[in-house]
């Protein structure tokens, strides 16, 4: 059934900090360039805690629908797409869609265009039973892939994998992963089909048993131990350290982590500044550097290079009605692996389909 003109069930940010709204709104229609999709999954990431509680510099508008790892099958298509048909699925990333012909665009850095749209923050996200996605951008979701398995790939999986690319670090070298979350477990997965050592740390025990399971050869609990003093103790330092903690102190820890001439890359967005020790930083040659994501290109590799290696979240599903409950899960670290919101879970219908949408109201409602 295409809802066009419908109305959907979605969770509405409508205050920052506040309960999202689970509400009927209108279906969205595709534009040009852009396919609507039949929402089969998303995963919740802490970045769209992080949205719902308007923790960053540049915040979202209000109201906004969240959820960044959708994957969906294409029920509309919009004009000049010529890459996707009925029935074939494709995710909603973060990176809805760029300019096309800025440097950053037509260099291979896309992610650092100053006018992409993000999905679920600048344009509506996948924690809705519908969503609109644009075409150029999509991913398609490899046939190896269920779409609940798929989902914590399409930001978890290539944030981390491009993360590890931009460390540097070689086969046979070491990685640090600082945060074992839906993020860090992703990297550990990664690191190993990319031939790293790695080792993990995190501040709480569970998560470094599932380190431990997918691949860690060191675990460190940083509320026990120091992890700086335990990584310079037994490998000298890491060639790479990605910190994935949405936690300020873990910076600082990370930077003590890396080797002389090693990386030292900063995924994790807590709000917040960290100091930076200048003396270490210039004598030991660090690079410390931010990544964002990844490209189209980076997005297909990080697929491919899952569906090969059999990389995968451990996640629990639950309905889109949950999403309050598993926010605060997120909130306190008790999240093991990635939660995913399995559409087919949700028992809410789809409400009546005879509304006309307004069409200027399509993408804010
Ligand atoms: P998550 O909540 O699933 O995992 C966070 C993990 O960090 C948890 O296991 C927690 O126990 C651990 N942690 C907390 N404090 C720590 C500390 N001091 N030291 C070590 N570990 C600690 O979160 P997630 O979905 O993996 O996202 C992590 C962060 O990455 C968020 O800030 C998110 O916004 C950010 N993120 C960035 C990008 C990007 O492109 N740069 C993409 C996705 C997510
Ligand atoms: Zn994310
Ligand atoms: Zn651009």
């Amino acid at each position: 059934m295409i809802p066009v003109a419908g109305k959907m069930q979605a969770a509405v940010v409508r205050e920052f900090g506040r309960p999202l709204q689970i509400e009927s709104i209108p279906v969205p229609i595709p534009g040009r360039h852009e396919i609507l999709l039949e929402t089969e999954a998303c995963g919740v990431c802490h970045t769209d805690l992080h949205a719902a509680d308007g923790d960053w510099p540049i915040k979202p508008n209000l109201p906004f629908v969240p959820g960044h790892e959708g994957v969906g099958r294409v029920i509309g298509i919009g004009e000049d797409v010529g890459n996707f048909a009925i029935g074939d699925r494709a995710g909603l990333p973060w990176l809805y869609n760029a300019c096309g012909t800025c440097e950053y665009c037509t260099t291979g850095w896309e992610t650092l265009c100053p006018t992409a749209q993000y999905g679920g923050y600048t344009v509506n996200g996948g924690f809705a039973q519908y969503m609109v996605v644009d075409a150029r951008y999509a991913p398609h979701i490899p046939d190896a892939l269920s779409s609940v398995q798929a989902a914590p790939l399409l930001c978890a999986g290539v944030t981390t994998y491009k993360g590890l690319k931009e460390t540097e670090a070689r086969p046979g070298q070491w990685v640090v992963i600082s945060g074992i979350g839906g993020l860090g477990h992703l990297a550990i997965q990664y690191a190993k089909a990319m031939g790293l050592e790695v080792a993990a740390v995190d501040v709480r025990e569970e998560k470094l048993t599932l380190a431990r399971e997918v691949g860690a050869s060191i675990t460190i609990n940083a509320a026990i131990h120091d992890p700086v003093k335990v990584i310079q103790h037994e490998i000298g330092g890491a060639h790479g350290v990605l910190i994935t903690a949405p936690s300020t102190p873990a910076f600082q820890q990370a930077v003590g982590m890396t080797r002389r001439k090693g990386t030292c890359v900063l995924v994790g967005l807590p709000p917040g500044d960290f100091p930076l020790p200048i003396f270490d930083v210039v004598l030991k040659r660090l690079t410390i550097r931010g990544s964002l994501v990844g490209t189209r290109n980076d997005m297909e590799e990080a697929l491919a290079l899952a569906a090969k290696h059999g990389i995968s979240a451990h996640f629990e599903t639950a309905a889109l009605d949950d999403i309050n409950r598993v926010f605060e899960q997120l909130r306190y670290g008790k999240v093991q692996g990635r939660v995913v919101l399995d559409m087919n879970r949700n028992e809410l219908e789809l409400a009546g389909c005879t509304a006309i949408a307004d069409a200027t109201l399509l993408r804010r409602f």
